[in-house]
């Protein structure tokens, strides 16, 4: 194995860039293991007009392209691929990819979540053309549409309350015809009156006629398995996210839904082993906070190795 490294870290959205710009200027030479969807969920997004200091937005792959710059600029070393497996308990901590094993004092995991998406190819093809799976994110552009929200959990019933600041109107479509959604978040949405429900029904195809932007939805009642075609201009996917934490389980401290426990900034139950992004916090989801998040986690990582008892700085 080569000479141990002081940070490695995993994953390449705003989190993990951001802890590698702060850890490469704090002098530490950080490897960032990009991962095969590097650049994250911006990657699916278009134009993001709430990232402070862009006044007239930018496109979810500039943002990532630049912050990747950014790292890179101040020496972080990029390596390409998935990380394949880890041992958070051995000293130095161990990183396999499917090319090396690197070995590290720290380590900070920024792999993410994935959005949960009803698997129709018309989805990926109009994801950022009306398709979204973030109304804080991308609500504002549907001003006096309509649009639908899919899903019966509290996110979906949240979306659609908040999407009704935007929207002329907000079809709620979900599967059952119970909601899976806490009961005070239900009767905030069924209180709402620009919100439509559409019990039982499942979207069979996100339609935009050769447009290139969303212009309806085909759904089916999965009682009668009639179909027909709803207009809409947008369709938020709010089915749930997938916390990218399946290497780490059994190694760490996660909550019941599989998200790292972090503590004290960004600090895990492991010594040495910190957590940054949407991989720790499945509240706010925001590039802004998961920057943030990745500034602590350096810092973190950095206060870490300047505290690490002698008879271990060697390793
Ligand atoms: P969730 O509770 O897992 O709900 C996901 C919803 O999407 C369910 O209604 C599910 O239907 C539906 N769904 C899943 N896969 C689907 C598919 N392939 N096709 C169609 N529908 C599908 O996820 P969540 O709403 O994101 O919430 C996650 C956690 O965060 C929960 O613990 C929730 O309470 C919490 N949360 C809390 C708040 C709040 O308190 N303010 C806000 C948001 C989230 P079924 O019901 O049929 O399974």
């Amino acid at each position: 194995m080569p000479s141990t490294r002081n940070v490695i870290i995993i994953g390449s959205g705003p989190a993990g860039l951001t802890a590698a710009l702060y850890a490469a200027r704090a002098n530490l030479q950080p490897v960032l293991i990009e991962g095969l969807e590097a650049g994250g969920q911006l990657m699916l997004t278009t134009a993001v007009e709430n990232f402070p200091g862009h006044r007239d937005g930018i496109m979810g792959p500039d943002l990532m392209a630049e912050m990747r710059a950014q790292a890179a600029k101040f020496g972080t070393e990029f390596v390409q691929g998935d990380v394949t497996a880890v041992d958070l308990c051995s000293k130095p901590i161990s990183v396999k990819t499917s090319e090396a094993e690197y070995g590290s004092k720290t380590l900070i995991i920024a792999t993410g979540a994935s959005a949960r998406l009803l698997g129709l190819p018309s989805e990926r093809t109009l994801m950022g053309h009306g398709v979204s799976t973030c109304a804080t994110c991308d609500g504002y552009f549907f001003r006096g549409q309509p649009i639908a929200v899919v899903g019966g959990g509290d996110s979906a019933m949240e979306e659609a309350v908040f999407l009704t600041r935007f929207a002329s109107k907000v079809t709620l479509v979900h599967r059952r015809d119970t909601l899976r959604a806490s009961k005070i978040m239900q009767d905030k949405a069924r209180a709402n009156p620009k919100i439509e429900w559409l019990l039982s029904h499942e979207v069979d195809e996100i339609r935009d006629t050769g447009k290139g932007e969303v212009t309806a939805m085909l759904v089916r009642s999965n009682k009668s398995g009639e179909q027909r075609e709803v207009p809409v201009n947008g369709v938020f996917v709010a089915i749930g996210h997938t916390p990218n934490t399946a290497l780490f389980r059994g190694q760490i401290e996660l909550d019941q839904n599989g998200y790292i426990l972090t503590h004290d900034g960004a600090k895990t139950s492991v010594p040495g082993v910190f957590a940054c992004g949407d991989v720790q916090d499945h509240i706010y989801r925001q590039a802004i906070t998961a920057a943030g998040s990745g500034c602590m986690a350096a810092i973190d990582a950095e206060h870490y190795i300047d505290n690490i008892p002698e008879h271990l700085a060697t390793v």
